[in-house]
């Protein structure tokens, strides 16, 4: 037993019960003894059985997140078991790499849906990169940093703390080397046989969308002899394997100057025609608008926009933005053209995603019908105990 530990309100041990390894402070009676930030604590039912063990989260809605429901020691070795199976998870089959095929970057551990929460682990070919996002994962990190290294037989590891939520936990951002140093920001990988350049410095979350992986690798397939427009590019995933699948023409939008830069130099990276790829600067609600009444037409148009609703209580607003730009995107479509949207917001459910395209369509007067339904790759698994892991959600359809 932790000598600290956070007694439930009666009925409150239901989530755990089930698995869930979050508990909010609403569920909490009492707190016994004086646990610091990120410190192991035991989760007790109103009747002091034991039901988990936890790392507190003083300043967080979510005041507990659970390490393990069994009663164990939560150590060093303990970490060691939960990367390695992290680690084992990530076979090349279960990448979905096919015969000849090569990725080097990939989701090595991802949070609650690998037994770590607050640990995001990105491997960039030789390189970690490493997220803590909650005070557990801070209390942890130099620990789970040395057992990386250990486990992983690599020597350097870069530190991106530097997202949003970790104020939510009380704690600062921090970036910089963790572990061995890393000769330049700027680091290429290769994904699916393609050469891309990621800022491991300032990329957005820790430098390059690995989620998207293998829908990248669909969007190449459907791009042959296709005039596409890529809305809200970035650095070029999908423009890049675009053009490596033989797209006529490239439109790649995005409202970052920086970003569509290191998507013309990803083109080039790869040996692809730069002159069949055009950027537009700007905001995608903007651009779409202008495309339609200059009444210009595609044959493959793919949304990936950021985040509208990290959470269901901006769901609302959320859904107005997602049925905007797909509206217009069917309005522009061809006929038996082929729209490829995303949505990465937690909270918008896969079910009101497809309402919202589907509304979309109505208010645009097109027909369609959806030929696929993507996910984040399996490199990014979603525990059955944990649903909120599964975030990503994409819809291929055709316009009749
Ligand atoms: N598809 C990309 C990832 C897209 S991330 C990939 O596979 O790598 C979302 C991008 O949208 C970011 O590059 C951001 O700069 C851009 N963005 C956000 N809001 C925008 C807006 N209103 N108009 C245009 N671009 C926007």
């Amino acid at each position: 037993m932790a000598n600290v530990a956070l007694r439930l309100k009666p009925g409150r041990e239901k989530s755990l019960l089930r698995r869930h390894p979050w508990i909010f402070s609403g569920a909490i009676q009492h707190v016994d003894g004086e646990p610091a930030s990120g410190e192991t604590v035991d989760l007790l039912a109103s009747d002091r059985q034991f039901l988990a063990r936890a790392a507190y989260s003083p300043t967080s809605q979510i005041r507990a997140r659970v390490w393990t429901f069994e009663d164990e020691p939560v150590d060093k070795e303990f970490f060691r078991q939960r990367i390695r199976s992290a680690i084992a998870a990530r076979s090349p089959l279960l990448l979905g790499e096919g015969p000849g095929v090569r990725s080097n970057a990939y989701r090595l551990i991802y949070a609650e849906s690998d037994g770590i929460p607050g640990l995001i682990v990105d491997r960039y070919d030789d390189i970690l990169v490493l997220q803590s996002l909650t005070a557990g994962s801070e209390f942890w990190k130099e620990t789970l940093a040395d057992l990386l290294l250990e486990e992983t037989g690599l020597a350097t590891i870069y530190e991106r703390s530097d997202a949003d939520v970790r104020e939510l936990e009380g704690l600062e951002p921090k970036v910089g080397n963790l572990r061995g140093n890393l000769s330049s920001f700027l680091f290429p990988i290769t994904e699916h046989n393609l050469k891309f350049n990621v800022n491991l410095q300032s990329g957005h979350k820790t430098g390059f969308y690995l989620d998207q992986r293998l829908n990248r690798l669909r969007v190449r397939a459907l791009a042959k002899d296709k005039d596409v427009l890529d809305g809200f590019c970035y650095t070029g995933g999908f423009t890049v394997n675009a053009l490596a699948g033989g797209a006529k023409s490239v439109l790649s939008m995005d409202s970052s100057a920086e970003a569509l830069e290191l998507c013309k130099e990803n083109i080039a990276l790869n040996n692809l025609n730069l002159t069949r790829q055009t950027s537009f600067e700007g905001d995608v609600f903007q651009l779409l608008r202008r495309f339609r009444d200059e009444g210009r037409s595609f044959d493959l148009v793919i949304l990936d926009p950021p985040k509208f609703a990290p959470t269901a209580a901006q769901a609302e607003r959320a859904a107005r933005g997602y049925k905007d730009i797909n509206l217009l995107a069917f309005k522009l479509l061809r006929s038996h053209g082929t729209l490829v949207t995303f949505s990465c917001s937690g909270g918008i459910e896969a079910g009101l995603f497809q309402k919202i395209i589907a509304g979309a369509a109505l208010d645009a007067g097109v027909e369609a019908q959806i030929v696929e339904h993507l996910s984040q790759g399996p490199d990014h698994p979603v525990a059955l105990n944990f649903p909120e892991g599964a975030y990503l959600k994409g819809l291929v359809c055709i316009r009749k």
